[in-house]
């Protein structure tokens, strides 16, 4: 039998990982040694054992078979953080695909002594009482941005300058004008710690409500009889989820432990993170992306080191290396930003759930609009499911009406506002209340639809749409389907078979037609291209400085306005229809989210959805804000269809240079895939290949990407299929041509 060889990092740092070191794996050992394990090695002129970790395993020798050292026996002592994180690297690369020293370059900080980043303060000089009396002042001479900062200042002493010019809007002019008065000076700092000093450290906390005591006391009472199980609370915005989060922070602190709480980029806004240093102060710790890959490295250190118990951050905080981790919460857990979009290409929440596995901790996974995967797992018993029915800020849900475009067209409106949002706009507009208005920005993939009747060009064998490609022809990114558009809908014969393309701007072009003198903000990835603009927007919208906010998904997010009781939804087909089986859940949640903006404060709200397709069911159910009629249509469908979460499938994607060399390649790993299909097992038991074809955006940056799917009802087969194509892979050693997988892809690829 030919001898094997393993690679060995000895020094398990980001920066040393392409270094690694060759040894034999003795007979003895053969079977048990596998990418990711902690071994004991031979290392250096005097031969001292260390600890080694494999990070891959192979038959070619690099050295001198003849000096190369080997494998002494798999390292016996309690595993470390450092070793956990490893075995989670090991895990992520098996699960999702990727090399092992991208899997650990993934979960280790990379140590980097950048130059670190200045984070500048406004700390407050004067005392309580003077800051009030200069409020007095300001407000008397209408000085809005002073009056901002100082109602700020009232209760906190210090206050990160990003936050007072971006969220408050506030010059530096103003704030350099207080500074001339005494009130305020600007500190600079170069170590990230804490950036909120508070007035009295208010011990910030509350009476719970029976419900979420009852979550709190459950999740306890596991805790201590030492079951570690994943727990998903499903509650409506504003129903007091962040509240139950911390109080099981709180405890698990108390037990001596630490806590992780991931949170999607878009919604770490200041007011999230305040609450969190109000109740645990300096033993919190922020993980975003402003900080710096040093600052990074710097904030695992205090976390190893048992300065902090507490980080909040976006996916990657789940890889901070604490010494007894208690517990992982997961907010917003539907949100797509917690998939990784390079390769490993892990998602988050599964990830989160096998670290809490190696390091004994709980996860609480909570949402207003869960994923199909964890309702799915909660229904079906591997979640603990619980519920918040009530929002404890009051306001009541908005009245809503759903309209059909259809019907506008046949009456003549061929405007892009529905008579009844024409109309609603106009009694805000009187009244001097808010509107936003909503654009699926999710629509510009192509598809097709019927502006007469509705109809939907599809993919007969997908059950996906067809996207427009040039020369007039719909194309299936799932299997490859194509036909030459037709002429007329072949429904009803209209003419009006379009794409369907408006941007905001066009939006606000015809809304100031309609409404002369109209104020509006335009919130999207043209004016949200500076760091601060989005708080800005959001700010000077809540500051009352338009009458219309048009946006794209970004303003549904987060914000509670006082003042909005409109909300109008474009056009809710846009991301019904596009070529993705996840299509109907992002519509579905994200209208439960635009229809919720509506009448948060004390004035009632309603809303308006404009829809080729008013009987869809992710219309009807956001419409009436109920998950759980949604969540049966929509399991149903990915049952019949065996999409995740009834099956599981993977894209293989393949990248080239030269269109045929990546088609060919994809054919031959079509192939591999076919050879493994077995005809005896009954059709639901088999491995199902689609494609291959090109994918959704063909070419990009002149690099050609071929796609092909692999669906089965048991994740494991396709990590099997994944193995082999791997290793199929790196036998034929193609030229110019790579290959990466993504397991129950979030989008069509
Ligand atoms: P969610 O995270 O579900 O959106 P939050 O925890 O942010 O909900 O709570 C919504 C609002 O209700 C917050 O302003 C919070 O301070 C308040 N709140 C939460 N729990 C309670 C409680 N037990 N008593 C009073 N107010 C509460
Ligand atoms: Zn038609
Ligand atoms: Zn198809």
């Amino acid at each position: 039998m030919a001898d094997l060889y393993a690679d060995i990092i000895v020094d398990i740092a980001h920066e040393k990982l392409d270094k690694p070191f060759q040894y034999r794996i003795p007979e003895k050992l053969r079977g048990c040694v596998e990418a990711g394990m902690c071994v004991m090695i031979p290392f250096g002129n005097g031969n001292t054992l260390r600890k080694g970790y494999v990070v891959g395993i192979g038959t070619t020798c690099k050295f001198d078979p003849a000096k190369i050292k080997e494998i002494v026996g798999p390292a016996k002592s309690e595993p470390s953080v450092e070793e956990k994180m490893v075995a989670l690297a090991a895990w992520i690369r098996r699960n999702y695909g990727s090399t092992m020293i991208q899997a650990l370059r993934t979960v280790l900080p990379a140590k980097q002594s950048v130059k670190k980043l200045e984070h500048k303060r406004i700390v407050r000089c004067m005392t309580r009482e003077e800051i009030i009396s200069l409020l007095g002042e300001a407000q008397r001479r209408h000085q809005n941005a002073k009056v901002r900062l100082l109602t700020q200042l009232q209760d906190q002493e210090v206050i990160p300058y990003e936050w007072v010019t971006g969220k408050l809007g506030v010059s530096a002019a103003c704030i350099r004008s207080l500074e001339a008065a005494g009130a305020v000076r600007l500190e600079v700092s170069t170590s990230f710690r804490n950036p909120v000093r508070l007035n009295e450290v208010s011990a910030d906390t509350r009476q719970l409500s029976a419900d979420q005591q009852f979550i709190v006391d459950q999740v306890l009472k596991d805790y201590d009889d030492g079951r570690r199980g994943t727990y998903l609370i499903h509650g409506i915005t504003g129903s007091g989820k962040t509240e139950v989060y911390m109080e099981l922070v709180a405890q698990v602190i108390k037990r001596g432990k630490q806590a992780i709480v991931l949170i999607p980029e878009i919604a770490l806004t200041y007011q999230t993170l305040l609450r969190f240093y109000r109740r645990f102060g300096d033993r919190v710790s922020v993980m975003n992306s402003t900080l710096s890959p040093g600052e990074k490295f710097d904030q695992c250190e205090r976390a190893k080191n048992g300065e902090i118990d507490v980080i909040i951050g976006p996916r990657s905080a789940l890889f901070t290396p604490f010494p007894s981790l208690g517990l992982i919460v997961m907010d917003e857990e539907h949100e797509g930003s917690y998939k990784s979009e390079s390769t490993p290409k892990y998602h988050a929440r599964e990830t989160a759930v096998e670290a809490a596995r190696l390091q004994n901790a709980s996860v609480v996974l909570g949402s207003a609009t869960p994923s199909l995967e964890s309702y799915y797992r909660a229904l079906r018993g591997e979640y603990r499911l619980f519920r918040l029915t009530r929002r404890l800020t009051g306001g009541k849900l908005p009245q809503v009406h759903i309209v059909d475009l259809r019907r506008e067209l046949r009456e003549g409106n061929r405007s892009i506002f529905s008579k009844k949002l024409q109309e609603l706009l106009a009694d805000r507009l009187e009244k001097g209340q808010q509107s936003m208005l909503f654009l699926n920005r999710r629509g510009y993939a192509g598809f097709i639809s019927c502006r007469s009747c509705g109809h939907v060009m599809k993919c007969p064998h997908c059950d996906v749409s067809l996207s427009e490609h040039r020369g007039n022809w719909l194309i299936c990114h799932y299997c490859g389907y194509r036909i030459p558009k037709p002429p007329v809908c072949p429904e009803c014969g209209s003419k009006y078979l379009l794409g369907f393309k408006a941007g905001t701007q066009q939006i606000e072009e015809k809304l100031k037609e309609l409404f002369p003198g109209i104020r509006t903000l335009r919130m999207d990835a043209d004016t949200t291209g500076t760091k601060d603009s989005y708080e800005k927007i959001l700010s000077a919208f809540a500051n009352g400085e338009a009458d219309v906010l048009i946006g794209t998904q970004m303003i549904v997010k987060g914000h509670d306005f006082e003042k909005v009781t409109l909300v109008g939804v474009l056009a809710a087909d846009l991301s019904l229809s596009v070529g993705d089986y996840r299509a109907g859940e992002k519509t579905f949640q994200l209208l439960t989210q635009a229809v919720g903006r509506a009448g948060r404060g004390k004035l009632a709200g309603e809303a308006v959805i404009q829809t080729y397709q008013p009987e869809h069911y992710a219309v009807v159910h956001a419409a009436e804000q109920d998950y759980e009629a949604f969540y049966e249509e929509e399991i149903l469908y990915r049952e019949l269809s065996g999409y995740p979460p009834a099956a599981h499938m993977v894209a293989v994607q393949v990248f080239a240079k030269e269109e045929s060399k990546g088609k060919d390649l994809a054919d031959r790993l079509a192939d591999v895939v076919k050879s493994r299909v077995d005809v005896e097992l009954p059709f639901a038991e088999r491995i199902l290949l689609i494609g291959p074809a090109p994918a959704c955006v063909g070419k990009v940056n002149d690099v050609y990407r071929h796609v092909l799917y692999i669906k089965h009802k048991d994740y494991s087969r396709l990590v099997e299929m994944k193995d082999l194509l791997e290793e199929a892979f790196s036998r034929w050693k193609p030229q110019a041509v790579s290959i990466q997988f993504d397991f129950d892809p979030m989008n069509t690829l």
